[in-house]
């Protein structure tokens, strides 16, 4: 059974380039209900527990510059097999390669600098939203908090 929530952030590119607001309406109009969001501005040491995976890529130093340079806006997102759904709304990593009428064909700058994450599993969503969130801050559909658990 595949989970109903997805992780996002909104790149830092994507939030100074005034896109939070663009991007939001995209994400609602696609189905999506938002349960959590912040504006936050992540630590170095935060950007690289994030993208940990990446340690050892080339990209890995530049990616965290990247991420620490100004405030993001993380949120999660629900809708019936939430990561998959949102992953083809976003599009490709690389938008030149992203479908037109996705996020990152819109609003991308460069392969860095990709307007938005989206989760790649269940498990990794649900690895950073707790990341992100404590239980006061995630919201049932029916707008009462403190969610155990997704
Ligand atoms: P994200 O995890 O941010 O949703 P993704 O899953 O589509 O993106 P990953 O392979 O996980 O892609 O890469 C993580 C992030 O690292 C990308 O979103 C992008 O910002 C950056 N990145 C990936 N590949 C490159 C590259 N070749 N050069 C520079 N930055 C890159
Ligand atoms: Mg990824």
């Amino acid at each position: 059974m595949k989970s109903n929530y997805t992780f996002t952030i909104i790149k830092p590119g994507a939030v100074s380039n005034e896109h939070i607001g663009p991007i939001l309406a995209m994400i609602n109009k696609a189905g999506f209900h938002i349960t959590a969001m912040k504006l936050i501005r992540l630590s170095v040491r935060q950007a690289q527990v994030f993208y940990e995976v990446h340690k050892d890529r080339p990209f890995y130093g530049e990616l965290v510059e990247f991420m620490t340079s100004g405030p993001v806006v993380v949120a999660i997102l629900e809708k019936a097999n939430a990561v998959e759904e949102y992953r083809k709304l976003i599009g490709a990593t690389d938008p030149s390669k992203a479908e037109d009428g996705t996020i990152r064909k819109m609003f991308a700058e460069s392969i860095q600098k990709n307007a938005v994450h989206g989760s790649d599993s269940d498990e990794n969503a649900k690895q950073e939203m707790n990341f992100f969130f404590a239980r006061t801050e995630r919201f049932n559909r029916d707008g009462s908090c403190c969610v155990m658990e997704y």
